[in-house]
């Protein structure tokens, strides 16, 4: 059923991603701190980072029991779109294979699940990244309210915007996004 979808919500188009399964906005940083960190990672992805099992974390976490996975990344190929930075890569370390085939290939999350391929359009559309795009589409009925509420992204007013934004922020610190 997953795999007939034909828009994938981990990178809808539209400039939006989403690796918040895998832990991008697992910090206690700035969407622009967490941002570099991630295009800082790159010329490392292939080799020191590979030492690291997707479990392990290098900076603080929000929320100490949830993923904060090293793997994570911006490749400068595509700027602005996080992504697993060692998924191509065929040299992991046994743990980190085995983790890799076991958990990361094959989890699919609520958007998966429960979005019309309208839902994952809309929010890619609006938000057009991967921090505040990755936060809604994890907020399903916040979404599902937004798209009946209006037809096209663009009918959405600024300051409602903005105040979703804060919300959606105010959801990934006080409740249990992560
Ligand atoms: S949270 Fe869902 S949409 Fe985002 S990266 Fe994970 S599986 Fe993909
Ligand atoms: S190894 Fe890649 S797919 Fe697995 S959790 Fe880390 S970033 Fe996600």
């Amino acid at each position: 059923m997953f795999a007939q979808k034909r828009i994938n919500p981990c990178r809808p188009g539209y400039g939006a991603s989403c690796s918040f399964c895998c832990g991008s906005h697992n910090y206690i940083l700035s969407p622009e701190q967490i941002e570099e960190i991630f295009e800082n990672r790159y010329p490392a992805g292939s080799l020191k980072l590979m030492a690291m099992h997707p479990e392990e974390s290098t900076d603080q976490k929000l929320v100490r029991e949830g993923m904060q996975c090293p793997h994570v990344g911006i490749s400068p190929s595509e700027p602005g779109i996080v992504c697993c930075l060692s998924y191509m890569n065929e040299d992991k370390p046994p743990a980190f294979k085995s983790f890799f085939n076991g958990t990361c290939k094959n989890f699919y999350c609520t958007a998966w699940n429960e979005l019309s391929e309208r839902q994952i359009l809309f929010a890619a559309e609006l938000m057009g990244d991967w921090y505040y795009y990755s936060l809604l589409i994890n907020c399903i009925d916040v979404l599902a309210e937004l798209c009946s509420d209006y037809e096209k992204p663009r009918d959405i007013p600024t300051d409602i915007l903005k105040e979703l934004k804060v919300e959606l922020v105010k959801k990934l610190n006080e409740d249990d996004l992560i």
